[in-house]
This record gives structure tokens, sequence and C-alpha cells, in this order.
């Protein structure tokens, strides 16, 4: 049976891509190749070994929805495609929820009229807000602070409703924290157009000489060494828990779930972890804080284990090794073919 994945060409799409390929699973990928590059798919066959299948199309155009996933005989859908920028989420807010918010009511109108029901959607930490309490657990208030978070949090309330209407869709939620890291052949990896917004891909453009020094926004946090704290994941493990969120999507209507170790890391560690992996030094300079910046959040990984049987194996030192490793085979990113 065959699973569609939208937004597969993207960063984290492209690694669940290659792990369910891994996995024996049939993929088709749905992308409107706005924020990647058609290189991907070249990767990815070159790292299984299969090319997969490809339909160029919007999330929100139905009717290629619904061709598409009667064409491929979907089973599944794994909705990735998004816009993620929390910047321009505040700029573009209308691009953002038609995007975000009508893109997933036309996949789940699309799923419905085939007859698809179970569906895993990448949401976002960014729906807590200001945490009250840490570890952030599923059931803590969800009050996000940008317009990005609130299109995450509306989306998932409209599949919600969805999921409890007559033509229901099986639900499965992933909060995802702070992905990092790339594959380990160094084949695909994170490719942000322009100057990065994240954290981990600015290291590695300063370590590889395309950034002269990363901006550390805010030093001044009540954190140990005054630096924001998140939960930095790797892509990988990441990648797997889609798997796994396949496997019990249809035994619970709706899940949400987090997907985070557990720990906390500073903009500070992070640099000398990265520094460390790359045998590269990187220069910080002390910036104001980032406008809407929260000073630490980080996930209870209780629920991902319980219900998922799910736990991140890879640490903040494999996530800057592959980081780096992507970086350093890939210096202008797809670009270098
Ligand atoms: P990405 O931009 O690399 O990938 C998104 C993919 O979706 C791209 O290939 C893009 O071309 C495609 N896309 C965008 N709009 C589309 C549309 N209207 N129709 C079809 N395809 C479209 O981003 P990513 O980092 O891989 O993030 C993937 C998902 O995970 C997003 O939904 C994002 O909100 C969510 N997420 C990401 C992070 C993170 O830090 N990267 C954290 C939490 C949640
Ligand atoms: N950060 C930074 N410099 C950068 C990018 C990010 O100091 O160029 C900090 C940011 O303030 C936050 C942490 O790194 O404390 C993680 O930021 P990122 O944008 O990667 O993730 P998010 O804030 O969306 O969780």
């Amino acid at each position: 049976m065959t699973v569609m994945i939208t937004g597969g060409a993207g960063f984290i799409g492209s690694h669940i891509c290659v792990e369910l390929m891994h996995a024996g699973r049939q993929v088709v990928i749905y992308d409107n190749f706005a924020n990647s590059h058609p290189e991907v798919i070249n990767r990815i066959r070159r790292i299984t070994g299969t090319a997969p299948d490809v339909v160029k199309g919007d999330v929100r155009d139905v009717n290629t929805l619904i061709s598409t996933l009667s064409a491929h005989g979907c089973s599944a859908v794994i909705h990735v495609a998004g816009l993620k920028s929390v910047a321009d989420s505040v700029s573009k807010s209308a691009e953002y929820y038609d995007c975000n918010v009508v893109g997933t009511l036309r996949l789940a109108q699309a799923m419905q009229q085939t007859g698809v029901r179970n569906i895993v959607f990448s949401s976002s930490a960014t729906v807590y807000g200001e945490p009250d309490v840490l570890p952030l657990r599923e059931d803590h208030k969800l009050a996000p602070v940008c317009p990005y978070g609130r299109t995450k949090m509306q989306a998932e309330e409209l599949l919600i409703d969805i999921a409890h209407s007559l033509s229901p869709l099986n639900v499965a939620m992933l909060r995802y924290f702070n992905p990092v890291g790339s594959h380990e052949s160094g084949l695909i990896g994170e490719d942000p157009n322009g100057v990065p917004n994240n954290l981990m891909p600015y290291i590695s453009r300063v370590a590889i000489g395309r950034l002269p020094a990363l901006n550390v926004y805010g030093n001044d946090y009540p954190t140990p060494d005054g630096t924001g704290i998140r939960d930095y994941g790797h892509v990988v493990d990441l990648a797997a828990a889609h798997i796994a969120a396949l496997d019990c999507v249809d035994k619970q209507r709706v899940l949400k779930v987090n997907l985070g170790t557990g720990q906390g890391t500073s903009v500070l560690e992070l640099v000398d972890a990265f520094a460390r992996a790359s045998g590269k030094m990187i220069p910080v300079t002390f910036a104001p804080r980032r406008p809407g910046d929260i000073a630490s959040y980080y996930a209870s990984a209780e629920l991902a284990a319980d219900v998922l049987g799910w736990h991140a194996k890879r640490g903040i030192a494999e996530m800057c090794r592959d980081a780096w490793n992507w970086q350093r085979k890939n210096p202008n990113g797809y670009l270098d073919q």
C-alpha cells in the first residue's frame, strides 16, 4: 500500500521518504517545490536504490490531490507540506493561513472523497506558546504566540473535528520540537533559501565559511548560560517516528504526540558541540533577543514512548556530526549536483 507524502521533497519530508522506502513502503511525493529542489529526488534514489514516484502539485488543489490518491492506490497520507518561517508568518500571514490551514482542509476533503482514512500531520511545538511548566506535555494548554503557531493549531483543530465527523479520518498529530541533522550519507539535508533563520543551518554556514559569525540572540535569558534552550532532535529519528505513527494511527481516532528528546540544549552548548564535531571555529557575536523568542522549552517524551514505542536514539554529537557531513559535502546545498 502506498503512502502519499505531501512536502516529501523538503528537509523533513525527504528523510521520512527514505525511512519509509527502507521499511519497504511505496511512496508518492506530492510537492509544489516552493521550498525544495528537484535534485532531492535524485538523492533519495541514490540512497534507497529506487526513484520515488513524484507528483508536482499544491495541497490546495483538490482535483490533483484526488487524482494522485486514486491513481496511486494510497492507503495513508503523511502531511508534511507547509510554510514554516515564524517571521514570514507575521509579514505574510494570509499566505500562511492559506497554505497551512486551507491546504490541510483541502487535503482532508480529498481524502474523504477517495476513502483514504489515515493521516499523520506535521505539527509543531510552537502550538504551546510560553510554557507554564516544563517539560511540555501534550495536555499543556495551546497558546501560540505567532501566526505560524496559530496556523498549526487551527490545522490540528480542523483535523480533530473531521476525525469526529460522519466521514471520519484517523489523525496522528506529531508535534516536532527542533529537528536538525541529516541522513548519515550526507546526500540529503537542510538547505534553506537565503540566510537561515534557524540555529543549526546558520552554524553550519558559519563553519563552511559562507557566513562570518553566528549572532546569538540574547544572553540574558534565565537559563544557566543566559542563551535560549531548545529540544533538538535528529531528523532521522524523527522520520522513524512517522512509521510508528502510521502503524497505530487507525487504533485511536485522534493522537497528539510530542516528538522530542526530553533534553534541553542551549545555543552556546550547541555551538560548542558543532565546533567539536567539525573541528571548525564558530565565531559568535552577542545580539539582542529575537522578538517572540521563548527562553526555554523542551518536550516530555513519555507519550511517544508509550503510544508509539518511539524514543530518540541519536544525541547532540550525532546531530552535529551529520549536519556538518551534509554541509561539508554540499557547501552550496542541492546546487552542488
Ligand atoms: P521544508 O520547507 O523543507 O519542507 C516543506 C515542503 O513542503 C517543501 O518541499 C515545500 O516545497 C512543500 N510545500 C510548501 N507549500 C506547499 C504547498 N502549498 N503544496 C505542496 N507542497 C508545498 O520544511 P521542513 O523543515 O521539512 O518542515 C516540514 C513540516 O514540518 C512543515 O509543515 C513545518 O511546519 C513542520 N515543522 C518543521 C520544523 C522545523 O524546525 N523544520 C519544526 C516543527 C514543525
Ligand atoms: N538562535 C540564535 N541565532 C540564530 C538563530 C537562532 O541565537 O541565528 C537561537 C534562538 O534565539 C533560539 C535558538 O537559537 O534560542 C533556536 O532557534 P531556532 O530558530 O533554530 O528554533 P526555534 O526558536 O524556532 O525553536
